[in-house]
């Protein structure tokens, strides 16, 4: 804006008296709504213009008042007002009697003005106002020097409306303030209850957890005072049955004796009856002793450097007795030597002799076989046989206390050899698996720690 006419005030007044402040906070309002200022921004420069005029009128005895627009370094349109004092300022200096003014303004100064000592107030126009051209700036000129100053109490008026305006604005802010209070309150409120529910709940959850494991504990011990209890059972029983039975053989035995009274032949076949019947009982009660032995724990494996090829020859000499069918037979490979493990030999012993003796059993044509090899740190037993074997679903029940597969050929037997022998493997530190199909035979492995031998 180089024209010359750009530079030329947009209205120019004097303070000289009380009115003329009145006059200047008008006027002033008016020139900030034609170039454009926003109406807070109206309000607030009037204001500071009133107070200012209020301030050189007492301080310096008045002042001439001029309004200006120009571009400012920022390269947007600024309005000035300028307030040129009638006589030197106090130290050439000024300082509103109220710090608040100079936050109505952008910038509040004093300043020199083409050679003249001027307190300059400015504010920016907002971009959104029209250009201030500088056919728009003579138009403004032309349309302020229309408009004749109201009164003192018009603008009295005016101003009372703005405050009351400014006072409602405060008010409707302090209610929002307020009802954004209420809500965060009640929203804490919120929060709080939640934590103390989740809280409650946790809490909850913990003692429910701490009573199932004392129930759980519980039922544990009721459990292992049972076990225990059917062992001792087990173990009283077959021991008080073990003399009666075996007095019957032993008298079964004197009947039949050819030194004692001869028998009719039907008496004969009865106490035969008797005698294998009892046989059978003992061997029951026998059993059920071993078990209930290895169950309490009084089993105590007796740990020594075994060869397994000494075992296998007896082993292989004890159950020929047994195989006795045509058509089965039975073999005992001889372990690659040297054969050692250390384990208990009695115990191992009986386990062989148990799955061996159940294949032959079983089998009816083919072949029952033991075999044994190293394996790192272990040794590995197969017993296999091509009897009928094991449908899968049956493969652990067998190791049941008395469970006999169902429908298999009845060749006697109590179904607890096999959970015997897996306690006792369990008792030398292995493991004792089955793997079978139906049809097409069965095999037991025994697995053991080869220790050091
Ligand atoms: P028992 O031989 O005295 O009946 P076990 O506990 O040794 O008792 O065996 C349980 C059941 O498992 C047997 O009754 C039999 O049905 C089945 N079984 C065991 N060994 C074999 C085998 N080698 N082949 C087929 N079935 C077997």
């Amino acid at each position: 804006m180089t024209d010359e006419a750009a530079w030329l005030p947009l209205l120019q007044m004097a303070l000289r008296v009380e009115q003329d402040i009145f006059v200047i906070r008008q006027r002033g309002r008016e020139v900030a709504a034609v170039v454009g200022l926003e109406h807070q921004d109206q309000v607030r420069i009037a204001t500071a213009l009133s107070e200012v005029a209020r301030d050189l009128l007492r301080t310096v005895g008045g002042a001439d008042v001029s309004f200006h627009v120009d571009t400012g370094v920022d390269g947007r349109f600024h309005l000035h007002a300028d307030l040129a004092p009638v006589s030197p300022l106090p130290d050439g200096r000024y300082q509103p009697q109220s710090g608040a003014v100079s936050r109505l303004v952008d910038t509040l100064s004093v300043t020199t003005v083409e050679g003249v000592t001027v307190v300059r107030m400015s504010r920016r126009v907002p971009a959104s106002a029209p250009t201030p051209t500088p056919q728009r700036l003579a138009k403004f000129r032309t349309e302020l020097g229309g408009t004749a100053p109201a009164s003192a109490l018009d603008e009295l008026t005016v101003q009372n409306g703005q405050l009351i305006a400014a006072l409602d604005e405060v008010r409707s802010q302090r209610d929002e303030l307020a009802v954004l209070n209420e809500e965060l309150a009640e929203t804490n409120r919120g929060v709080l209850a939640l934590y103390n529910q989740l809280t409650e709940e946790l809490e909850e959850t913990n003692r429910g957890v701490v009573a199932l494991y004392a129930e759980l504990d519980e039922k544990s011990a009721q459990l292992r005072a049972a076990s225990e209890s059917k062992s001792r059972f087990l173990a009283n029983v077959s021991h008080e049955l073990r003399a009666p039975v075996t007095a019957i053989i032993g008298l079964g035995r004197l009947l039949t004796d050819s030194a004692s009274d001869p028998l009719t032949d039907e008496q004969g076949r009865q106490v035969d009856l008797i005698r294998s019947s009892a046989a059978d009982l003992l061997n029951l009660v026998n059993e059920l002793l071993d078990l209930a032995k290895a169950e309490s724990g009084r089993i105590e494996p007796d740990v020594t450097d075994v060869d397994l090829r000494p075992v296998f020859g007896q082993l292989r000499g004890t159950l020929r007795a047994v195989a006795t069918r045509p058509d089965v037979e039975l073999v005992v490979e001889e372990p690659a030597a040297p054969a050692l493990l250390r384990t208990d030999e009695v115990l191992l012993g009986q386990v062989l002799r148990n799955l061996l003796h159940n294949g032959l059993k079983f089998t009816e044509h083919g072949e029952v076989r033991l075999r044994a090899g190293q394996h790192g740190d272990r040794w590995q037993f197969e017993v296999s046989d091509t009897g009928p074997g094991i449908a899968p679903e049956l493969q652990d029940r067998i190791f049941e206390e008395f469970y006999q597969v169902p429908g298999a050929t009845r060749v006697g037997g109590t179904g607890l050899g096999l959970p015997y022998a897996r306690r006792l493997v369990t008792l030398l530190g292995g493991t004792l698996e089955l793997t079978s199909a139906p049809g097409q035979g069965s095999t037991f492995t025994v697995s053991l720690p080869a220790g050091r031998a």
